[in-house]
C-alpha cells in the first residue's frame, strides 16, 4: 500500500438521552467520530422499558443500513465506532456491550485501554466471572456486578476505582445515561444539549453534526448521570490530574473539534508555525501530508512566508475492501492512495510538513515519490517531538521495535527516509502550541502518568531494548 495512517485511533463514544430518534441521532454522531475507527459500530437503544443492540464488524454506513436503523427505537442510546485494540478484532469484542441482568439490564462502551486489564481479569476469573469477549472495557461491566447489593451508582464508583489506563466510559440502562472520564483525563468526552435531551461524545465535531450545543467537558474522575430529573455529576476520584492525550491534538481528532476550549486545526496549525520559527529553511513551496498535516503546513507556510502549496492528493473513495495493487503494478506506478501532482513539485525545493513518524515507512515511501515527480529538494519537518516510546493508552503503537525513533537519531531517521533534511518540533513548542497546559506526552518523553504493570517490560521483550 503506498500511504497508510502509521498510527491509529482507539475508538470512539457516542450517547444520547431524552431526544426522539435516539438511534438515528447516534448514528450521525458516530459517523462524525468515524475517523476514530472504521473497525466495529453498534448502538444500543434503550426505549424505557428494554435496551435493543445491532452492532457489527465495518463501518457505520455498513453496518447502519436505513432497515436496520429503524428497528432502533427508543429516545435513550449510547453508540461506539472501533479501532481494536486491547483484545483485538472480531464481532466479539465489537461495542457496546449489553448485559442481560435479573436486576436490570444495562449497556457499556469505551474508549482508551485499561492497563491493568490482565491482573483485574484474572482475579475476577478466579471469582467466578466469564467473559463474552476479549476486550477490557468488559472488565467494568464484572465490577459493577461484584457487589450485587450496592446502588447502581456506588457500584460504578467502586468499580472504577480499580481501573487504572485511559478511557471515557458511557454506561446506559434502561433509563438512565451515565457517562465519565479516567482520573488522568486521558481521553476526551464532552457534554452537548439538544432540544429538552442531552449528547454526550468524545469529540465536538459530532454535537456539531447533530445539532447540539456544547455544555462543557467531563472532567477527570467525575462522573455525570443523566435521567428524568435531569443531569448531575459526582467524583469516583479526587484524586485528579489533566494529562489529555497531546496526540488528539496532532492527530486523531478532527480539525473541527475544541478539546478542552483548544480547537485541534489552530493547535495544529500553531504548531506548524512554532517548526518554522524552529527548523527554518529555504524552499520554494510548502506542502501537507492530508489530512491531518494540513493544518501545520498552512501555519509553517504563514510563519515562514514561503508559499503553501497542494502537492498531495488523497483519494477518498478507497474503502477498507479494496484490492490492494500486486508488487509489480505498484513498480509501475499504481498509486492508491496519495497523488504528488507533478506540476506543483517538478523542479522545486520543496518543504514537506507531516504530524509524526511513527515507523518511517510511509515517510520514506512519500519522499520517493516526490523525486520521481522532479522535486529538487526536500526538506522534511514534523509538527510534533520525535515518537521515542510506546503508548499503552489505546494507540496501537505497544512495542519499542514500531519506532524508528527509538533507536535512531534524528540524523539517522533522516538518511533512512532519504530526505535532504529533517527536523521535529520541539518539546518547548509543542506545550507553547498547546497553550502550555498540561497533558500527556509519553510517547515522547517516557513520562507516564500511570503505573504500567507488567506493560512496560512486554515492550521491551517485544522490542530490541
Ligand atoms: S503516550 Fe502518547 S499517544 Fe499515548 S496517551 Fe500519551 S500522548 Fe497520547
Amino acid at each position: 500500500m503506498l500511504y497508510d495512517r502509521e498510527l491509529h485511533e482507539e475508538c470512539g463514544v457516542f450517547g444520547v438521552f431524552n431526544l426522539a430518534n435516539a438511534s438515528e441521532l447516534t448514528y450521525y454522531g458516530l459517523h462524525a467520530l468515524q475517523h476514530r475507527g472504521q473497525e466495529g459500530a453498534g448502538i444500543v437503544v434503550s426505549d424505557g422499558e428494554k435496551l435493543n443492540s445491532v452492532k457489527n464488524e465495518g463501518s457505520v454506513r455498513f453496518v447502519f443500513p436505513e432497515s436496520v436503523l429503524k428497528k432502533l427505537q427508543g429516545n435513550m442510546a449510547i453508540g461506539h465506532v472501533r479501532y481494536s485494540t486491547t483484545g483485538g478484532g472480531g464481532i466479539l469484542n465489537v461495542q457496546p456491550f449489553l448485559f442481560r441482568h435479573g436486576e436490570g439490564d444495562f449497556a457499556l462502551c469505551h474508549n482508551g485501554n485499561i492497563v491493568n486489564s490482565k491482573e483485574l481479569r484474572r482475579n475476577l476469573e478466579m471469582k467466578g466471572s466469564i467473559f463474552q469477549s476479549s476486550s477490557d472495557s468488559e472488565i467494568l461491566a464484572h465490577l459493577i456486578k461484584k457487589d450485587y447489593r450496592s446502588t447502581r451508582l456506588d457500584a460504578l464508583k467502586e468499580a472504577l476505582i480499580y481501573l487504572e489506563g485511559a478511557f471515557a466510559f458511557l454506561v446506559l440502562t434502561k433509563d438512565k445515561l451515565y457517562a465519565m472520564r479516567d482520573r488522568h483525563g486521558l481521553r476526551p468526552l464532552s457534554i452537548g444539549k439538544l432540544d429538552n435531551g442531552y449528547v454526550v461524545t468524545s469529540e465536538t465535531c459530532a454535537l456539531d453534526a447533530v445539532g447540539a450545543t456544547f455544555v462543557r467537558d467531563i472532567e477527570p474522575g467525575e462522573i455525570v448521570i443523566i435521567d428524568n430529573n435531569g443531569i448531575y455529576s459526582d467524583f469516583y476520584s479526587r484524586d485528579t490530574e489533566d494529562k489529555i492525550c497531546a496526540m488528539e491534538y496532532i492527530y486523531f481528532s478532527r480539525p473541527d473539534s475544541d478539546l478542552l476550549g483548544l480547537n485541534v486545526h489552530r493547535s495544529r496549525k500553531e504548531c506548524g508555525r512554532i517548526l518554522a520559527r524552529e527548523a527554518a529553511v529555504e524552499a520554494d513551496i510548502v506542502i501537507g501530508v492530508p489530512d491531518s498535516s494540513l493544518s501545520a503546513a498552512s501555519g509553517y507556510a504563514e510563519a515562514s512566508k514561503i508559499p503553501y502549496e497542494m502537492g498531495l492528493i488523497k483519494n477518498r473513495y478507497i474503502g477498507r475492501t479494496f484490492i490492494e495493487p500486486s508488487q509489480a503494478l505498484r513498480e509501475k506506478g499504481v498509486k492508491m492512495k496519495l497523488s504528488p501532482v507533478r506540476s506543483v513539485i517538478a523542479g522545486k525545493r520543496v518543504i514537506l510538513i507531516d504530524d509524526s513518524i511513527v515507523r518511517g515507512t510511509t515517510s520514506k515511501k512519500i519522499v520517493e515519490m516526490l523525486r520521481q515527480m522532479g522535486a529538487a529538494e526536500i526538506h522534511m519537518r514534523i509538527a510534533s517531538p520525535q515518537i521515542i516510546s510506546p503508548c499503552f493508552y489505546g494507540v496501537d503503537t505497544s512495542t519499542y521495535e514500531e519506532l524508528i525513533s527509538a533507536f535512531h537519531s534524528v540524523e539517522e531517521v533522516r538518511q533512512l527516509i532519504g530526505a535532504d533534511s529533517l527536523a521535529f518540533l520541539s518539546m518547548d513548542g509543542l506545550k507553547e502550541a498547546l497553550g502550555n497546559r498540561d497533558f500527556c506526552h509519553a510517547c515522547f518523553t517516557k513520562h507516564y502518568p500511570t503505573h504500567l504493570y507488567d506493560l512496560i517490560e512486554n515492550a521491551n521483550k517485544d522490542g530490541k531494548f
